[in-house]
């Protein structure tokens, strides 16, 4: 941390400073310049926080040097994190697409899901059976016989299954029934305590951004689950809400390059959740995959029009194949496979 001190502040001051450095098991470096006196504390600065600082006499601002995110950040490690899902590698030289209906419905629409996720060549499927929805009233998801519908449908084709975690009571749950990667969604972004649990177990975490998250805290909900002891952490952008109402959400494309350059592990977009169309969907994709994205999270019913949740951003069948196939381009001018 950095203390700058006032030009006014008295030696006094200044060993006061000294002094609450020293107490907290750092050291200090001072630095007397022409018109100011600046401080460097020299230690795990996170004991410290510029409030204490700032609100002591001659002191003009204190700031902290390092990320407040230690084991996600860029600084903890150089190379990109590949997280491996039954051997699928997310992060690497393959761009991975997540595909499958928002929501859970019946065996029978899992079934034709997955064999359409699997002939459109995607490698991992998604569904949710635990939906956070607006309305108290609306689809809340099948619950845990979702689950299994889910994993009956993807298993026998080798998809692993990609479902979303709202409560933790539920985890034991999600262990038992084998979920590959749990889904952080968007409201629980900042559901600290949901975010600690999911820490302390060995399965792949998609954390999605908050509605309204910033890049920081975003950050710093991802060292919550890291800190746990769970490093096998994928982000996910979704879009935000803006001032703009044409589009269900504005997807951040500026966040990928962004956050990749914060942090080395995997960050996958969702261009169905941002468009909220599903005409939209294919562009908001391939811009993804060109600013950087390791992967997608792409929502595909095999009866859009009959979608119990989400109907209208859902990709057809037809439709995912077609994505797939134009995604090839554009991985191989950035460089990637698919
Ligand atoms: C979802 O992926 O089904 C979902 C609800 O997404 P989000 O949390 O991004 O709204
Ligand atoms: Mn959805």
């Amino acid at each position: 941390m950095i203390i700058v001190m006032q030009h006014t502040a008295s030696a006094a001051d200044l060993a006061a400073v000294v002094d609450k450095i020293r107490q907290a098991g750092l050291s200090e470096h001072v630095s007397r310049g022409a018109e100011r006196t600046i401080v460097g504390a020299i230690g795990d600065e996170r004991a410290l926080s510029p409030a204490q600082f700032e609100l002591m006499p001659g002191v003009e601002r204190a700031m902290h040097v390092v990320k407040p995110y230690r084991i996600v950040s860029r600084e903890s490690r150089e190379g990109n994190t590949v997280v491996k899902v039954r051997g699928i590698p997310i992060g690497g030289e393959a761009i991975q697409v997540i595909a499958g209906p928002c929501s859970v419905e019946t065996p029978e629409q899992m079934d034709a899901a997955a064999e359409a996720v699997r002939a459109a060549g995607c490698r991992l499927m998604r569904g949710g059976a635990f939906k956070p929805r607006t309305s108290p009233y609306a689809f809340q998801g099948l619950g845990i016989s979702g689950l299994a519908y889910l994993q009956n449908a993807a298993r026998p084709r080798q998809l692993p299954i990609v479902t979303e975690l709202m409560d933790v009571r539920m985890l034991e749950v999600f262990l038992e029934y084998d979920v590959d990667v749990i889904q952080i969604g968007a409201r629980n972004m900042q559901n600290f305590d949901l975010l600690k649990e999911v820490g302390k177990v060995n399965k792949p975490v998609i954390l999605k951004r908050g509605l309204s998250a910033t890049l920081s805290e975003w950050l710093m909900a991802a060292e919550y689950i890291a800190a746990g002891g769970n490093h096998n952490i994928i982000f996910c952008e979704r879009g935000i809400r803006t001032f703009e109402t044409a589009y269900r959400n504005v997807l951040d494309i500026t966040a990928i390059p962004a956050l990749k350059r914060e942090t080395h592990l995997p960050v996958i977009v969702d261009p169905s959740h941002a468009g909220g169309k599903a005409w939209m969907v294919p562009s908001l994709a391939l811009a993804a995959v060109a600013a950087g994205a390791d992967g997608l999270l792409v929502e595909m019913h095999p009866k859009p029009c009959e979608a119990w949740c989400d109907a209208d951003q859902a990709l057809t069948p037809q439709e995912l194949t077609t994505l797939m196939s134009s995604l090839r381009g554009v991985a191989a001018a950035v460089g990637r496979t698919l």
